[in-house]
């Protein structure tokens, strides 16, 4: 709860204004949703853990120079995000194969991909989150060619940094979700969350296909233990953190 006006209600973060007009306050929820919010369900204390999780990549990624909507974090379930208009696209970057990608392509779940692979996905409920090829995203005027090149290139560097950041944590970053803004200056910025929820995380050296999950995954196949995996996670980013900050 907050003081301030709700702006806005997502599945996993409640948005509310503040007195200063580029300034927003995020409220990260308990509650999980997968496959378009077909099925729902809380995880206990998540709010709290995926909020701390992406406050710290936050701060560590604008230590690399990459610019995030991130400022701080008042409680460890509430992020103050600079004011952003969301461009409508879900950035996925893959490492290895799994989910819709072995899905729709056959790909066998685990497979190494020789270069990491860049998706865009048309942020729309209604429509189900579609993939899109760059001729329909230019079509649909979803961003510009030069964003598209911009964004393009940001997941990829992000991509580098986590890829490295997870593997300190003794997790392998399999693929993840990235979203992007704009502020008032027309500047891209990194915006919503990177978590469990938004991450495939397997625990490094685990072989087990089920017993490796550390991600939303164990909610969405019913695997149980989530708050755990998701504690889990939190506490190695805080050691990782740690010890970045030492160095
Ligand atoms: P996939 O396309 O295999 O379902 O998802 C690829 C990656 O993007 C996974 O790490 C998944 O968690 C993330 N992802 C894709 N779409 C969404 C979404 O709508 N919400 C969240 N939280 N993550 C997503």
């Amino acid at each position: 709860m907050s003081v301030y006006p709700q702006l806005y209600e997502g599945k996993a973060k409640i948005l509310y204004a503040t007195d200063e007009p580029e300034v927003l306050l995020a409220d990260f929820k308990d509650d999980a949703t997968a496959f378009n919010a077909q099925k729902r369900g809380s995880i206990t204390n998540k709010g709290k853990i995926n909020c701390s999780i992406s406050s710290q990549i936050f701060q560590q990624l604008e230590k690399k120079g990459i610019r995030t909507h991130y400022i701080d974090s008042p409680q460890p379930h509430q992020m103050r995000v600079k004011s952003v208009k969301i461009v409508p696209l879900e950035v996925v970057v893959r490492n290895i194969a799994a989910g819709s990608l072995c899905q729709q392509t056959g790909l066998p779940i685990g497979t190494v991909l020789k270069q990491p692979l860049v998706e865009f996905y048309y942020k729309n409920d209604g429509l189900g989150d579609p993939l899109l090829t760059r001729d329909r995203l230019l079509l649909l005027e979803l961003a510009t060619p030069e964003q598209v090149e911009t964004i393009h290139n940001l997941a990829l560097q992000v991509n580098e940094f986590l890829r490295e950041f997870w593997q300190q944590c003794g997790i392998t970053l399999v693929d993840f979700k990235l979203e992007f803004g704009l502020d008032s200056k027309q500047e891209i910025l990194l915006a919503d969350e990177i978590s469990p929820d938004t991450c495939r995380l397997w625990n490094t050296g685990e072989t087990d296909p089920n017993l490796r999950v550390m991600d939303k995954d164990r909610f969405r196949r019913d695997l149980g233990n989530v708050e755990n995996a998701y504690q889990e996670v939190l506490q190695r980013v805080l050691k990782a953190v740690e010890t970045n900050n030492l160095k």
